[in-house]
């Protein structure tokens, strides 16, 4: 890449290191961030760091967030007696998209794989426990994907709730084997919702 400036091959390095932006993809935005006003840039710069340095983790449900406690844990309108167990904050998106779930949720950033060492530690978990020590929840909905690695933390989930007395319930099949959810449409993912079956 000799035959660009050391700024513009940083730049397109930086944007190469991104997820899912190959080569020409990283070339096309530096390239692009360079035709503009330097405003555009310094308004896309600031962005990234303020996201970075301000977003945290929502202090009951994990999520990310600009305060403590995010809007929906914050929401009195919300039915706290439920709780649906995701991998992501994007898979948490999808479900709020659909406009139709009323409880609130839970994020675990990640999954157990025992092939990549994830282990139960390593996702959040305990702050999942912690929430149900409280007594008020009544069921938790495991909506993990349906890779190898979400059916296995669905599986621990489970025999790790049973015992206080929770009902724990799974999305039904519908969402494609190995599927992300988000990239699954509205409707399958409410079907999935209504068609929970109880985890044993
Ligand atoms: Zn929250």
């Amino acid at each position: 890449m000799d035959y660009f400036s050391g700024y513009i091959s940083d730049l397109v390095e930086q944007f190469a290191s991104l997820p899912g932006i190959g080569t020409k993809s990283a070339q096309r935005l530096a390239f692009y961030i360079i035709s503009q006003p330097e405003e555009k840039a310094k308004k896309l710069a600031g962005s990234i760091l303020a996201a970075r340095s301000k977003v945290r983790y929502c202090k009951c449900c994990c999520t990310l967030t600009d305060s403590e406690i995010c809007p929906i844990c914050a929401n009195p309108k919300r039915d706290k007696k439920t709780i649906m167990v995701v991998e992501t904050p994007r898979d948490l998106a999808a479900y709020e998209k659909t406009g139709k779930y009323e409880g609130v949720y839970h994020v675990l950033h990640g999954a157990i794989s025992p092939m990549l060492g994830i282990g139960p530690d390593d996702i959040r978990l305990k702050e999942l426990m912690a929430r149900l020590s409280s007594g008020e929840v009544e069921e938790v909905i495991v909506a993990t994907n349906s890779s190898l690695e979400g059916e296995t933390t669905a599986m621990y989930i489970s025999k790790l709730i049973r015992p206080a007395g929770i009902k724990v319930t799974r999305i039904a099949s519908g969402v494609p084997v190995g599927g992300d959810l988000e990239n699954i449409d509205e409707v399958t993912l409410l079907r999935a919702l209504d068609g929970r079956v109880a985890l044993c």
